[in-house]
């Protein structure tokens, strides 16, 4: 069966992975604790560290996906119970997955629904079996397990795709935050069983893509060098050529599924949640439940701490934070991965991040501004438009003020990021912004 998607096929024709595999993670550059590599995904190679810019309901607000690519987005998130909600998974799975209903050829991640179910406190019970919960758009009640989950993520069709977790609230007694972690684990358990049954039923497996539909992703890559599956990645990754014979969905690898830890602000229950995660074994590790109105010193804490506990040879991914100093702090502290509201929520309400520093774009001071917004921004908004034109179109409250302030910080954000990636591959830790904004543009 031959399937287009809407004028854009889902970019499945070209499988990244070697027969069999979920994702490849190569380390190619320690700096300190620090490390640049490659994550091999089913939709794209991603060069780590990374900033994945959160896109809730199968967009990132305010930015079309051909503005994401040009930003340099590699992955981008998706929400499972927002999507879940609506349009409802069927209906994207029937569109060929996030990557055919939302015409986004390079990697998706979804989250498992958990921490949004979480954010419903008033909403949900949680008993073994999994969560109740009421939607916030009509009130309707639904259960979610980690079984339901993962057959939504699977239907998805993300490239990555997590447990179904508890988030623990802080604060939280130490009664309440071993319990919390044992659930997580045991769900895991659970979520990793119920995904090994039925990873094949992915959307993309479902069709054959005609590979002339299908246009190379903007990042280029060099051949990698590794071992097992070395001649196929070469071959697919390193020759354009590829591009140019029909391949069956049906030799695409998997999703890959990752693990979180949790454990609240134990360091102690960190380790062991670590430890009873890897037991299960997935691809790749997350660390949840941070960000959840603690300090940041202690977030910064439980991070290194848990990050110690992780394997070296896997992708590490920070769920839900940070700033533009964060995400520096973070990729040196050895994380590969990680996503935040805080770009694109703050762009919808004024608050810019800029190398010299916040701007509230808002304030009656730049009405008459005719500068960039960043003058050592090379994104498209500071390259055309003034201070003064972007406060007129928020004091205004016109539509384009949250497209360009939203395109604006997840440049920012992207481009941080390419430059904590540069420093580590000279062997260098990033500082930021000093250090990271020294450096010419890559
Ligand atoms: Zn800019």
């Amino acid at each position: 069966m031959t399937k287009r998607f809407n004028g854009q096929d889902c970019g499945a024709a070209r499988c990244y992975n070697p027969l069999g595999m979920s994702i490849t993670f190569q380390r190619e550059k320690i700096a300190g604790k620090a490390r640049a590599g490659r994550l091999i995904t089913p939709h794209a190679v991603i060069e780590t560290p990374v900033f994945m810019p959160v896109g809730t309901a199968a967009t990132v607000k305010g930015v079309p996906q051909d503005i994401l690519e040009d930003l340099g987005a590699q992955i981008i998130l998706g929400n499972t119970y927002h999507l879940y909600l609506r349009p409802g998974v069927e209906t994207v799975r029937r569109m060929g997955g996030l990557h055919g209903f939302m015409s986004w050829r390079r990697a998706i991640l979804t989250d498992s629904g958990g921490f949004q179910v979480f954010s419903l406190s008033e909403l949900r019970k949680i008993t073994e079996e999994g969560v109740t919960f009421r939607s916030h758009l009509d009130g309707s009640s639904h259960f979610f397990t980690p079984e339901s989950a993962i057959e939504a993520q699977i239907g998805l069709g993300a490239d990555i795709i997590m447990a179904f977790d508890e988030c623990t609230e802080y604060p939280a007694d130490a009664a309440r935050l071993r319990a919390s972690m044992e659930l997580t684990a045991r769900w895991a358990a659970r979520s990793k069983r119920y995904f090994e049954e039925h990873k094949n039923e992915v959307p993309w497996k479902q069709y054959s893509v005609p590979s002339t539909q299908y246009s190379v992703p903007s990042t280029q890559y060099s051949a990698p060098a590794t071992d097992g599956g070395a001649s196929l990645l070469s071959e697919d990754i390193g020759s354009e050529k590829s591009d140019n014979r029909v391949l069956s969905t049906e030799y695409c690898s998997t999703q890959a599924l990752f693990g979180i830890v949790q454990g609240g602000m134990d360091r102690a229950l960190r380790k062991e949640s670590a430890e009873r995660t890897i037991e299960i074994g997935f691809p790749g590790y997350a660390i949840g439940g941070l960000s959840v109105g603690e300090p940041r010193e202690l977030t910064r804490e439980i991070v290194e701490s848990t990050l110690e506990y992780l394997p070296k040879d896997k992708p590490r991914y920070l769920m839900g934070v940070g700033t533009p100093e964060e995400i520096v702090e973070y990729a040196n502290l050895g994380v590969d991965m990680m996503d935040c509201v805080l770009p694109t929520r703050a762009a919808r309400h004024g608050l810019l991040f800029t190398s010299e520093g916040k701007v509230s774009i808002k304030q009656a001071r730049y009405a008459q501004d005719s500068g960039p917004l960043d003058p050592n921004c090379g994104c498209r908004v500071c390259q055309r438009y003034s201070r003064a034109y972007l406060r007129h179109l928020y004091a205004s409250n016109e539509v384009l003020a949250q497209v360009l302030n939203t395109i604006h910080n997840l440049s920012f954000y992207l481009d941080t990021m390419q430059r904590v990636r540069h420093s580590i591959s000279l062997g260098e830790v990033s500082r930021f912004p000093s250090a990271v904004w020294s450096r010419p543009k890559a």
